[in-house]
This record gives C-alpha cells, sequence and structure tokens, in this order.
C-alpha cells in the first residue's frame, strides 16, 4: 500500500468507526444487512449485464440473471406490483426513467415545491427542469404539512397535466390520492408516486400503499426506509402494455448502461429480508418517529404538527430557529455525535439558511432502539438546542450508543452493524 492508499483507507475506517459512536438520524439514510453487505462486494460489482435477463448483449450473465429474476420476484410479491424494473441506480435515475418515458420537453407535470419538503429532482434545476418539463405546484397546507385538497383538485382541472406526481423528502403524512382519485379519472393523467422516503414504510403495511390508491408507478431509492443499498427501482400497475415498454426502454438505454449489479443482489437480498421483517421494523420506525416527536414536544422543542401526532412516517421536522436555526443545530449536533440535516421549513426562504432539521426514526431503529430510547435521544437533542457543552454531550452520547451494536429486522442480527473486515492490520 502506498501513502494515497493508506491515507484513502484510513479515512474510510475512521469513518466507519466513527459512525459507530454516532446516533444516526438523517431520514434518508440506513444501514445494509451483512448478508446484503456481502453480495455488494462480489464479482457482481465487477461486471456488465445490458437489457433484460435473458436478453442480455454481453456473456457471462448466468447467475445474473438468476438473481434479478428472482428480485423481480421478490418485488412483485412485496409491494403487489404488476411491473417491476431493479435497474434504476438511484432514486434521481428512477425518476429520470419515468420523466423520459412520460414526458416530453414542454409538458407540464404537477408536484410539490421545495420548501414543501419536495425532492430536488423535481424542481426547475434537478431533473424535471434539465428534461424541460415545467412543474406546477400543488397547494399546500402548513399547519396539516399536506395538500389542501380542494386547492389541488381545482389545480389538477385548471392545469390538465399528463402527470400528477406525488411523493416528499420531507414526507409526514400520506398524501389524500383517494379524495383525487375522481379528479384523476376526470383528467385521464397517469399518477406517479416518489416513494423513496417511505419505501420501507410501504413494504411493511405502515404507511399509505400507493398502488392500491390508484398510482400507476412508483418510483424509489432503496436506501431510504427501505434499508437495501444504494440504488433505485421502478414499481407499476395497470400500465398498458406500450408504457411498460417505453419505462423499460427509458432505463436502458435511456438513463442506464450496466445496472450496477452488486447493489441489484443487495436489493435483492433485501427484499428477501423485508418480506419477513418488513412489519416489524416499519410498525417500530413509526413508534419510534412519534415517540421522538412527543419527547422533544415535552422538553419545548417545537416540533411541527403536534396536533396530529406530529407524523405518521418515520420523519418529524422541528423549528430550531429559537436556538439559532438549523445550520447551527445541525452543526453542534455532530459535534456530540448526532447526525441529522438542516432543512428547509413550508415558511423558509432560504435553503443555505433553514429554519428547521429533519430528523429520522429508521436507522436508529434498525440497530435496536425503542420508544423509551427515543427519550434518551431527545434529552441529547434538547440540551443541544438549549446551549448545552457539546462535549459533555458528546460524552453522554458515546456512553448510550455502546447499547446498540448491530443490525437488527435482518437474518445474522448478531454482527457488527457498522463493521468492515481489515485487509491489513
Ligand atoms: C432521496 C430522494 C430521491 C433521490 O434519491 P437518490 O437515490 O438519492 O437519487 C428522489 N425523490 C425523493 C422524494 C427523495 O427523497
Amino acid at each position: 500500500m502506498n501513502d494515497d492508499a493508506r491515507y484513502i483507507r484510513d479515512n474510510v475506517m475512521a469513518h466507519n468507526e466513527w459512525f459507530d459512536e454516532c446516533i444516526p438520524m438523517i431520514a434518508s439514510e440506513n444501514l445494509m444487512s451483512p448478508l446484503a453487505k456481502e453480495v455488494l462486494i462480489s464479482d457482481f460489482a465487477d461486471r456488465y449485464a445490458e437489457g433484460m435477463p435473458g436478453k442480455r448483449y454481453y456473456q457471462g450473465n448466468i447467475y445474473v440473471d438468476k438473481v434479478e429474476l428472482k428480485a423481480m420476484e421478490l418485488a412483485e410479491d412485496l409491494f403487489k406490483a404488476q411491473f417491476v424494473d431493479v435497474r434504476p441506480i438511484s432514486g434521481t435515475v428512477a425518476n429520470m426513467a419515468v420523466l423520459f418515458a412520460f414526458a416530453e420537453p414542454g409538458d407540464t407535470i404537477t408536484t410539490c415545491a421545495l420548501a414543501q419538503g419536495a425532492h430536488i429532482s423535481t424542481q426547475k434545476f434537478g431533473a424535471f427542469g434539465q428534461r424541460g418539463v415545467h412543474s406546477v405546484n400543488y397547494p399546500f397546507n402548513v399547519e396539516s404539512m399536506n395538500l389542501d385538497v380542494d386547492g389541488t383538485i381545482k389545480l389538477l382541472k385548471d392545469v390538465k397535466p399528463k402527470v400528477a406526481q406525488f411523493g416528499l423528502s420531507v414526507f409526514l403524512f400520506p398524501p389524500p390520492l383517494r379524495e383525487l382519485q375522481d379528479t384523476f379519472d376526470e383528467i385521464g393523467c397517469l399518477v406517479w408516486y416518489d416513494a423513496a422516503h417511505v419505501l420501507g414504510l410501504i413494504a411493511g403495511g405502515q404507511f399509505q400503499d400507493p398502488l392500491r390508491e390508484g398510482v400507476n408507478i412508483m418510483s424509489s431509492s432503496t436506501h431510504k426506509t427501505f434499508p437495501g443499498p444504494n440504488h433505485g427501482m421502478l414499481l407499476g400497475n395497470n400500465l398498458t402494455d406500450d408504457q411498460e415498454k417505453a419505462l423499460r426502454k427509458a432505463v436502458f438505454p435511456g438513463v442506464t448502461s450496466s445496472h450496477h449489479l452488486h447493489a441489484m443482489a443487495a436489493l435483492a437480498i433485501t427484499m428477501a429480508e423485508m418480506k419477513v421483517f418488513a412489519k416489524e421494523y416499519a410498525a417500530q420506525a413509526c413508534k419510534n418517529s412519534r415517540a421522538l416527536g412527543q419527547a422533544l414536544y415535552e422538553l419545548g422543542v417545537p416540533v411541527l404538527c403536534p396536533d396530529l401526532g406530529f407524523t405518521r412516517s418515520h420523519a418529524i421536522a422541528v423549528d430550531v430557529s429559537e436556538f439559532g436555526g438549523g445550520k447551527d443545530v445541525a452543526q453542534r449536533m455532530e459535534d456530540a455525535n448526532m447526525i441529522c440535516n438542516k432543512n428547509m421549513l413550508p415558511w423558509d426562504e432560504s435553503a443555505v439558511k433553514p429554519s428547521g432539521l429533519r430528523f429520522g426514526s429508521q436507522e436508529m431503529t434498525r440497530i435496536g432502539m425503542k420508544e423509551s430510547d427515543m427519550k434518551e435521544v431527545a434529552s441529547f437533542i434538547a440540551r443541544i438546542c438549549k446551549g448545552d457543552d457539546t462535549k459533555k454531550v458528546k460524552s453522554d452520547v458515546l456512553e448510550f450508543r455502546k447499547g446498540f451494536k448491530s443490525v437488527k429486522y435482518c437474518f445474522n442480527d448478531n454482527e457488527p452493524a457498522y463493521g468492515y473486515r481489515k485487509l491489513v492490520p
């Protein structure tokens, strides 16, 4: 090993060790299982496969095809989907495939605004804008952190989009799809749901089930509440043959070439595990987010939507403007080994200096935390908000964190959570 390699490796190892001592609270991250990690570093990582199983452009895909067909079968089963594509290499790439398949430059798609919690891929400067698609935003009710139903019906009737898109990155409550169904039917639009944040909750039956609520096409990341590899996926129901073909073509050769076969295999393993564990895991993640919200609220940290139980998902949003704002508090939390991100709240103008923080319970759940642990975590957060010495909080966090060293809700759940094998001592 030379100095460059040693430097890189040392820093990766240092990161692993650091995260093993941190409380992970970023709502879009998770931990893979030991089995998923094993296949992630297999020879699949070094190979190419283009096209669909059985119809590849490369030789050498005998076992890749078996795994990909199994992945598709597991996804059909887990999400009760008629159409599955496990090739998009991320949630954004899955979104790009939907755009390539169903929107021309100049088309209009209805979606949420960034400050309401939308993902950048749906915005003017993200994938939507770069496809030349105009986005028009639904009216949003700040009190309920959800769409205004009457306003949304009116907007859909006025705009008559070819595609109506739903799904958020600050995703506290399910959008009222059932109430909008008649309007979708009336204007004849495709209904697209971006499940990046809530896929694991959907798998566990703990959030709305979009494909049962009139959604035609669901795009997703597979590494947020769904505890798989950094990858993406497309799921669909009631699509015509032409629409399915358009999606396949958009995925390859539209927005992927090879599709990260190692990640596809790790996704397949995660789905096999989620078939067994999703319900229990997702239910605990939802209980934990509400418990965290309640405990923070009782400690005087303003959590959004107290009257609605704070959240129906893994995520909560807090307003920390009185404690220095999102940027400042997130930094002080990091100094105390609590990892979270600053976030815009609906009334914020600036994404760089927002007043909020977003917390997710899913990774804490994954390492075994329960409601009583959420009370401890809330007390650490409240101390940071109120200006307690970060060093003092950090030493308490380190002590607390010793109780959570393995990944739960998977096979081999006694392996080190943030483990790695050292090639050279
Ligand atoms: C995270 C996210 C994405 C993008 O996912 P990547 O896998 O990071 O590309 C897309 N949509 C929403 C709503 C997200 O939160």
